[in-house]
């Protein structure tokens, strides 16, 4: 598939399993968006903006009060250091920051360092930029990566790696020793980091979320991608953000400008105000996820489901050997959705050669009543399954 045509790809694993949960009337515990309807004060402010404030086209690098904005809560949030004209640049969701990041930094033949399981816009977005992904297959419980791995991924054709933290599907925040040596290959390489950081507000207990671009050496070769999406649980708005090195960012709004140009203003204003304003926000979202969390975890461990932990995203995982499920991920979440009435998410669709084909993904970003009945119908699920399996078993 060297020369992946996007015609040739199939519909996204999202769309498949939410596709099959509206048509068949399941609980969705696949695609990660929220019940939650997302702050109150954040939303009025965009309709105020959509009623009252200006709807024609804003600058092409967002509306300034959001670069301040975005500026201002990194520093916050982060301690990062970065100037809003010159290092942030406002797009349409993470997912178009991450196509102008491809576009912008890979000349065709240029390899492309990607953890498996990846988000599935990775792949196909880096072959129609020409790069050629160089993939480094990480594994259940811990999903970490090793010196080895990396040193066997990254040569002397190396352009660029493509870091998620924290992580989807798996739930991981990295820990800063593997920060630090992801850091120093690309240091020794002379290669960028693309860092899709849209979980960094998800984060829970004692994990940290430190951005790559504040290692040594990186300020200058990392491109960090948010998402007012994920920060805001308003998964649809699609406002996103490029922040990186001056130079850098010249050549991603180059990209950018020819991909969507611009991202709807009243969005852009009132993530801005979110931005400045939502403090109590940012502190109670984790915490009310933390509480979802641990209650489809625990009512999962009572029906005797093996939990993967999750220190943050909407993500917890099942591992389904472990849980008496002897059907691959994908096989068990067709059955579950078309005959037990919940959807879910096969790991397997995140990666491209020798997937992990025993964890399921579940979204816990839910009322407590539907992860109480998706929990019910997975029990149902693995019935089915057993059932299933014993039924074509050779005596
Ligand atoms: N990257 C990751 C890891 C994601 O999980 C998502 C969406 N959940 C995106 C990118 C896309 O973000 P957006 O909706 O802002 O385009
Ligand atoms: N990021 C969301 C998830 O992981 C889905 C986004 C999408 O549907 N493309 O569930």
């Amino acid at each position: 598939m060297a020369n992946a045509i996007f015609s040739n790809l199939p519909t996204t694993i999202f769309e498949e399993m939410s596709g099959l949960a509206r048509a068949l009337g399941a609980v969705n515990l696949g695609q990660g968006f929220p019940d939650d309807p997302g702050p109150e004060a954040v939303r009025a402010k965009a309709a105020e903006a959509v009623l009252d404030g200006y709807n024609q086209y804003p600058p092409m690098a967002g509306l300034p009060e959001l670069r301040q904005a975005v500026a201002g809560h990194y520093a916050r949030s982060q301690g990062l250091d970065l100037d809003w004209a010159s290092e942030v640049t406002v797009t349409s969701g993470a997912t178009e920051a991450l196509a102008a990041s491809f576009l912008a930094l890979i000349e065709p033949g240029d390899e492309v360092v990607v953890f498996q399981p990846f988000y599935d816009a990775y792949l196909p977005l880096i072959r129609r930029a020409g790069g050629v992904p160089k993939l480094v297959r990480l594994e259940p419980p811990h999903w970490r990566f090793t010196r080895p791995m990396l040193e066997a991924a990254f040569g002397p054709r190396t352009r660029l790696v493509v870091l998620n933290n924290p992580i989807n599907p798996t739930g991981v925040v990295l820990p800063d020793e593997d920060l630090a040596l992801l850091a120093e290959f690309c240091v020794a390489h002379d290669a960028f980091a693309v860092c899709d950081e849209v979980w960094e507000q998800v984060v829970f207990g004692e994990a940290r979320h430190r951005p790559l671009i504040a290692y040594p050496g990186m300020r200058e070769r990392t491109v960090k991608i948010g998402s007012a999406g994920k920060m805001f649980g308003l998964t649809g708005w699609k406002v996103g953000f490029l922040c990186a090195a001056p130079a850098l960012t010249h050549s991603l709004a180059r990209a950018h400008q020819f991909l969507t140009f611009t991202t709807p203003p009243n969005l852009q204003s009132a993530v801005a105000w979110g931005l400045d304003s939502a403090a109590d926000w940012f502190r109670d979202m984790p915490r009310g996820l933390e509480r979802s969390r641990d209650r489809l975890a625990g009512g999962l461990a009572r029906e005797g489901f093996a939990v993967l932990p999750s220190q943050g995203t909407y993500f917890l995982s099942i591992d389904l050997p472990a849980s008496g499920v002897s059907e691959g991920d994908r096989d068990f979440c067709l059955r579950a959705v078309k005959e037990a009435g919940v959807a879910a998410i096969p790991v397997s669709a995140f990666y491209e050669a020798d997937p992990v084909a025993t964890i399921v993904r579940l979204c816990f970003s839910k009322g407590d009543a539907t992860l109480d009945e998706g929990v019910a119908r997975l029990a149902r699920a693995r019935d089915l399954s057993l059932r299933a399996t014993r039924a074509i078993a050779p005596a």
